[in-house]
């Protein structure tokens, strides 16, 4: 075979995969959408047959022999110098997919995939109650099916690296370390120097703002940013995410509160920003595995840039207050934009991640990525979390919740077997202030822009650096080519330190 038609032939292995991969991304919408309570246990079901058939094509030998007929291997995953730059890409990333699903036993993946969804659901059940023991069992048999994983992966020695690799690649526990280790430090500092200051008067925001009316904003808000109706929709679901289902179909949800409208509002914000991402990828990607996030990092910087940097900004509320006031006239009587601003970013330690301000976020996650590294380590036993929660919440943020649905259970993640995902917050943050500086040495006038509404040049350029590249480029790389740096934590703690200055008169 040659190799222009070894290429297409992997490129429609690659295709018809991915098709089959969407059908089990609108199972897994739908079971988080719309799921009746009965039918948990015949999804799970579901949900495993698709996995074993997707596992099935994901290690046909063929897509090995065809590898390697492209010069692509283990140490040389890119293949033959002599083929297109993109197709080089493509042959990197397809690469890294084989030899992670080779190394997994058919039964392995099937089973892991219905114990994920009755460990969902008993995730659910106890999280209702506030019943840690009830998801006990369900949350070993995940961790013992991520350990075993990591550790085909070849990662016996370090099982959790393997985890972190598969959300971050090339970082493991240490390479986080390294830039959460100055950023803790930094963040603790600030938030105490910003806690001996007075708090903004942020009563209002526990008005009954209705619903109906904050639907309404959201989706106007959300359009406005540059989310294509026509390719995507919004929906409501417990816990707000972004999921694609096809080239042209990206589904975002949200949830509302009528006592807490900033939750569902900054949660449409931010999915928008990975829908953005979602949609800008090069056209030329379609059904190829290039159209895909450079990392999870790298996804929630997106996701993170427009919910805080532009979401949460002075000129974002100047040009948008008056449409929020003149919708809730009564619940925001006599607030101005500058006091929604300053309500909008009150900082408080507080007990739920989603719903921290942007200064203590990340130090939830850290708790997150402590308590992972220890449970992989084999220093943290299962039964033990609630436990070890507290006591973390109590170092980092000084206050902690008595009861487990608004500590240990608060997060679906765990429930899923996604060990390793939830740095990629806090790396996001990173990620997206050193793209920010960037942008704001190209792109002029950029609170202007914010102000009036107008996000066509900001988001024009993020498509151009970052969207349209898909999975081309490892994280790493990518952020190198967009910034010329390596990652680190200043240009997001600069930027806190400045905003929160002017907001708290430190
Ligand atoms: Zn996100």
């Amino acid at each position: 075979m040659d190799k222009t038609s070894a290429l297409e032939r992997l490129h429609k292995i690659d295709g018809e995969r991915r098709r089959i991969a969407q059908v089990q991304a609108l199972l897994q919408w739908d079971q988080e959408t719309m799921l009746p309570d009965a039918a948990v246990e015949g999804r799970a079901e579901q949900m495993a047959a698709i996995e074993g058939i997707l596992h099935q094509r994901g290690t046909a030998p063929e897509i090995g022999r065809l590898l390697g007929r492209l010069g692509s291997s283990a140490a040389a995953p890119r293949g033959d110098e002599a083929l297109p730059e993109t197709e080089r890409d493509f042959l990197r990333v397809l690469r890294r997919a084989y030899d992670r699903e080779v190394c997994l036993p058919a039964d392995l993946v099937v089973d892991a995939a219905r114990a994920e969804g009755l460990s969902q659901a008993a995730w659910v059940r106890a999280r209702q109650n506030g019943d840690f023991s009830v998801f006990v069992p369900h949350l070993r048999t995940m961790v013992s099916f991520a350990r075993r994983k990591a550790e085909l992966w070849g990662f016996s020695e370090r099982p959790y690296d393997g985890l972190l690799d598969l959300h971050e690649p090339g970082m493991g526990a240490a390479g986080i370390d390294a830039v959460f280790t100055p950023l803790r430090e930094r963040l603790s500092l600030l938030v105490r120097r910003i806690g001996a200051q007075p708090r903004p008067e942020a009563g209002f925001l526990k008005n009954e703002f209705p619903v109906a009316g904050q639907d309404a904003f959201g989706r106007a808000l959300m359009a406005s940013l540059g989310f294509d109706t026509r390719r995507g929709r919004l929906d409501l679901s417990v816990h707000p995410f972004t999921t694609s289902l096809g080239p042209d179909d990206v589904r975002i949800t949200t949830r509302y509160f009528p006592d807490n409208m900033l939750s569902g509002l900054f949660s449409i914000i931010h999915e928008t920003g990975h829908a953005l991402y979602e949609m800008g990828f090069d056209p030329a990607f379609r059904d190829s595995s290039l159209a895909d996030g450079a990392s999870m990092g790298i996804h929630e910087s997106q996701s993170r840039l427009w919910e805080n940097v532009i979401g949460r900004s002075l000129p974002f509320w100047e040009g948008r207050y008056p449409e929020l006031a003149q919708r809730f006239p009564h619940q925001l009587a006599g607030v101005t934009a500058a006091d929604f601003y300053r309500a909008v970013n009150e900082v408080r330690p507080s007990l739920i991640r989603v719903d921290a301000d942007e200064v203590t976020y990340s130090l939830h996650v850290i708790l997150r990525f402590e308590l992972e590294k220890k449970l992989f380590s084999g220093a943290l036993a299962v039964e033990d979390l609630p436990e070890a929660w507290r006591q973390g919440m109590m170092d980092l943020l000084g206050t902690a919740a008595d009861d487990d649905a608004d500590g240990v259970l608060q997060d679906v993640h765990w429930s899923m077997g996604a060990f390793g995902y939830f740095p990629s917050y806090a790396l996001g943050n990173l990620y997206g202030l050193q793209f920010w500086r960037a942008l704001r040495r190209d792109v002029a006038a950029v609170d202007d822009r914010i102000r009036s509404g107008d996000f066509k040049e900001i988001l024009d350029w993020l498509r151009q650096k970052i969207h349209v590249r898909g999975a081309r480029l490892e994280p790493e790389n990518l952020l190198r080519e967009v910034t010329g740096q390596t990652l680190n934590a200043d240009a997001f703690m600069e930027y806190l330190e400045t905003k929160y200055t002017a907001l708290y008169a430190l």
